[in-house]
């Protein structure tokens, strides 16, 4: 299909919108949680209706299973002759809707307030899934681009298989670039394009001081601590500022935001008074607590 002009598309969108919409509210209603301890089944609910929904758009369409995981989608639009691919990701899965008293409405009963779509999963990421259908809607189902679309079930849960899946989709996952619709704009009605991300790293540290456990009645003092030995190393990790100190790490200057502190600080639920050398003041907060209880 040749380009479509941006107006147009913006028409089509927004027709497609009320069904979109439609699907998204099925999609919501099936309580996908995939964490530990949830009943797995409706995972393979909504990957099945997501799988049914690339199909319908044209998709050649697979669902994934691997032993004792949560299923994946995906679903292939071949690439024009020599245009690229693009490999679309959203992932199926929620995170746990927490206690019912927190919830105006029941989490897995979609419902529409003040102009806004209120779900278990509503945002993140259902309307990523359904994002990638309605561009794929809007071409008609004959992009300008191929297409990979790639729809897990475990993100929420550690996506312990998903480099199983992609391995096992090898080649045909092969491509240009990536567009990941599970991240968040900054401001309603505002698009974001979101480029760069800050990792997380997991590690197991072990700190040894002693040979065998003795009570810290009769020996606490004198003897080096395991636990204020921990503390010393991962307060080394930040300066008093709450800058990174870990060697090797690159930092540099990044662009202005169009963002304010004032919306940063309401957007994250943190008050005016907490500030990133919190912990230095706490740590000096505590250090006086106990020298008045001593
Ligand atoms: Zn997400």
């Amino acid at each position: 299909m040749a380009t479509i002009p941006a107006a147009d598309l913006r028409t089509r969108v927004h027709e497609l919108m009320p069904q979109v919409r439609a699907d998204l509210e099925r999609l919501v209603r099936i309580p996908s949680v995939s964490a530990e301890g949830h009943d797995p089944a409706p995972l393979v609910r909504s990957a099945e209706l997501v799988a049914e929904l690339l199909r319908a758009v044209g998709a050649d369409t697979r669902v994934l299973r691997a032993e004792g995981g949560h299923p994946a989608v995906v679903g292939y639009l071949k690439a024009p002759p020599g245009k690229p691919t693009v490999v679309l990701y959203a992932h199926h899965d929620v995170q746990p809707p927490g206690p019912d008293s927190e919830w105006k409405t029941p989490p897995f009963a979609p419902t529409e307030r003040d102009g806004r779509l209120y779900g278990r999963g509503a945002a993140d990421d259902k309307a990523g899934v359904l994002a990638h259908i309605a561009a794929l809607r809007a071409y008609d189902g004959k992009p300008p681009v191929g297409v990979a679309v790639f729809v897990e079930g475990e993100e929420e849960a550690g996506s312990e298989r998903l480099r199983g899946y992609l391995e096992g989709e090898g080649d045909r996952l092969r491509c240009d670039a990536v567009v990941v619709a599970d991240g968040g704009n900054w401001r309603i009605g505002v698009p974001a394009v979101t480029t760069t991300l800050r990792g997380v790293v997991a590690c197991v540290i072990e700190v040894r001081v002693l040979d065998k456990a003795v009570h810290s009645g009769g020996f606490g003092g004198p003897l080096p601590d395991a636990l204020t030995t921990l503390a010393h190393v991962l307060a080394s990790l930040h300066d008093e500022r709450g800058r990174v100190r870990v060697e090797g790490l690159a930092s540099g200057k990044a662009p202005p935001l169009d963002l304010t502190e004032a919306e940063l600080r309401e957007q994250a639920g943190c008050p005016s008074r907490a500030r990133r050398s919190a912990c230095a003041s706490r740590r000096a907060r505590m250090q006086r607590r106990r020298s008045t209880r001593w």
